[in-house]
């Protein structure tokens, strides 16, 4: 009996501990109305038993929640709300399929560049987002984004060029904003990767660039003394 009151749970112990209550009181009350009954005048005998009620009644929920309490631990803990399967969940969120990598066409990079596709908005979302990771060298050839472009590193250590020889590094966690329409590269140091997102809205014909000439070397050359001072 005893460990069934301290090894018990306080989920296994409480039912167990109100069945026994209810059992005596049941009992109790079954005996005394024939025990008061006998002996008092109906008047006091009614009042004697809803008083012996009403006392027994106090007395087993005393017991039980004294023997139901469980002093060594914190209450039951609620445990969380499970996750739902994406069977039964109401939301509209989803997770989109990954898209393939691609290698950049060199109609429009120079050296070995991938691009990982992360988002293309479907009207009236316009929002482009790639992850682009560039080999060491590697760059784009001069262009312009109609409605600008967001870059924000997050590998390695690269360059932004404008065409009147500005040159902004771009390290991870890093963002360079270029306007609509202005002309520019970005690209790798010679000795390192660089990886950056590009984010960007197309226009309302569905462009995000216009490719121009590829960056000759030495507009490379003169981009890396200026970088590597930084
Ligand atoms: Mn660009």
């Amino acid at each position: 009996m005893r460990g069934l009151l301290t090894g018990a749970t306080h989920a296994q112990r409480a039912p167990l501990m109100s069945a026994i209550f209810l059992a005596c009181y049941s009992y109790t009350g079954a005996l005394l109305p024939n025990l008061i009954a006998g002996q008092l005048s109906h008047h006091v005998g009614t009042v004697a038993i809803a008083f012996g009620h009403g006392g027994l009644a106090l007395l087993g929920t005393a017991i039980v929640l004294a023997f139901a309490r469980d002093p060594g631990r914190r209450p039951d803990r609620v445990e969380p709300r499970p996750y739902r399967s994406t069977a039964r969940r109401t939301t509209l969120m989803e997770k989109l399929p990954a898209k393939d990598t691609f290698k950049g066409p060199a109609d429009w990079f120079t050296g070995d560049v991938y691009g990982s596709p992360i988002y293309s908005g479907t009207d009236p979302n316009r929002m482009t987002a790639t992850l682009v990771r560039f080999t060491p060298g590697a760059r784009t050839h001069w262009h312009r984004h109609p409605l600008g472009q967001c870059l924000h590193g997050t590998d390695g250590k690269g360059v932004v060029v404008a065409r009147d020889g500005t040159v902004l590094v771009i390290t991870a966690g890093e963002t360079i904003w270029t306007p609509p329409e202005e002309e520019h590269w970005h690209g790798a140091v010679s000795g390192q990767m660089m990886a950056h997102l590009a984010l960007l809205e197309v226009d309302d014909e569905g462009g995000s660039a216009t490719w121009l000439e590829p960056v000759t070397d030495e507009e490379y050359a003169a981009a890396m003394a200026i970088a590597v001072a930084h």
